[in-house]
């Protein structure tokens, strides 16, 4: 495998097969500089590499701002992909997205419908795009599966970011209808790991808690967990997250979505997280529950059994030894974090 500038930009990253590999597939990954975009990367140049035949290219938003359609359609030429993996979105946490439901729905819209209709106009054989495990049905029957998505308004918290998700599952079955084309999606629940937006005002409860845990020690003030600490989660560390997309991107045919997350039986509450993160970090401080903040959605249990039917032997990597790799990452990487 080599790794090396683009030529034409300093920006994206390029992981090309050895030399004398055939070159089949150029994967084209956008939201390649996120949480989960840094974690393909990681992946791939840790454990295997690019197969044979394969040529990856990690996008920014410096490459393109995938919600103008002409700098979509540049970056489509020059690259040419013959597979997308399309990461690219505006992301936040619960009360970013309570502040900016109309930001979420029209930019996501918009980047949705650019690069899955370039993708189409270019030719793309295969695109897997990511929706989320939050864009379910808020009053639904649990664990909630593959077949729901639509059976319902999403929680009110985040509606923006739902409706703008739900319908790139919309896009996916209309390409396959009208031009037979094998576009498809994930449904990861809530991410964390390295290289994740740290920022306590935008970001998603363990970088918080994380960031938060680290002020407070360092401070010696009190760690504020927002909200009762009661609503559960399932929690996917992003490198297992990077192995399911690969498998996803070289294996799975289907255009219906597929569920990624953990068993339901390792959904754990926001003060079980909270209580991990402060042993990760080993503070000593009191830890207080602010009730004057939202809880959001209360729980959005998925079941993994489709997940399982494919990879009955997948290994998740426990989550007290996620969030100690993450939040070493994080103390290690302070002055470089998004924060
Ligand atoms: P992230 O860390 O916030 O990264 C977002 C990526 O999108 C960055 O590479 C960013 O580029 C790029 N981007 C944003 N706006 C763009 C624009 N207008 N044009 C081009 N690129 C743009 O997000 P993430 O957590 O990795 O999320 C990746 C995907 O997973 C998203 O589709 C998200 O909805 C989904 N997802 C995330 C979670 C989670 O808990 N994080 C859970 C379920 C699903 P820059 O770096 O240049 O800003
Ligand atoms: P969600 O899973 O999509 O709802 O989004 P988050 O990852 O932002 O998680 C929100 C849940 O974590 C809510 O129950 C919040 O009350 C709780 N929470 C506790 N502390 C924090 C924090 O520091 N940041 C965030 N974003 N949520 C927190």
């Amino acid at each position: 495998m080599l790794e090396q500038d683009c030529l034409s930009c300093s920006c994206c990253v390029l992981i090309t097969p050895m030399e004398g590999d055939s070159g089949k597939m150029r994967v084209m990954v956008t939201g390649g500089s996120g949480l989960v975009g840094r974690a393909i990367e990681q992946v791939l140049k840790e454990e295997g590499g690019a197969r044979e035949g394969e040529e990856w290219i990690f996008l920014s938003s410096k490459d393109a701002n995938l919600m103008d359609i002409a700098e979509t359609k540049a970056v489509f030429q020059k690259h040419r992909p013959t597979h997308v993996i399309h990461l690219a979105a505006m992301v936040g946490g619960l009360f970013k997205n309570m502040r900016e439901n109309l930001s979420f729905w029209r930019n996501n819209i918009y980047i949705n419908d650019n690069v899955l209709q370039t993708a189409h106009e270019f030719g793309v054989e295969k695109v897997v795009s990511c929706l989320s495990t939050c864009i379910f049905p808020d009053k639904t029957t649990y664990p909630i599966d593959e077949t729901m998505i639509h059976n319902g308004p999403p929680h009110e918290s985040n509606f923006g970011y739902s409706y703008a998700k739900r319908m790139i599952d919309v896009h996916n079955r209309a390409y396959y209808k009208q031009y037979g084309r094998r576009y498809t999606a994930v449904i990861p629940t809530n991410v964390f790991g390295p290289h994740d937006n740290f920022n306590i005002e935008d970001g998603h409860v363990l970088p918080g808690l994380i960031h938060k845990t680290y002020i407070a020690q360092k401070e010696g003030t009190p760690l504020q967990v927002w909200g009762s600490g009661r609503p559960r989660r399932q929690f996917i560390y992003s490198l297992d997250l990077a192995r399911l997309f690969l498998w996803v991107l070289r294996e799975y045919n289907e255009v219906e979505p597929i569920i990624l997350s953990v068993g339901e039986e390792d959904e754990v509450s926001i003060k079980e997280a909270a209580d991990a993160v402060v042993e990760a970090l080993k503070f000593k401080g009191e830890v207080v529950y602010d009730t004057s903040k939202a809880d959001g959605q209360f729980k959005k249990t998925a079941s993994n059994a489709k997940l399982r039917k494919y990879l009955p032997d997948f290994t998740f990597t426990p989550f007290h030894k996620a969030i100690k790799e993450t939040c070493d990452w994080f103390v290690a990487n302070y002055d470089i974090a998004r924060k």
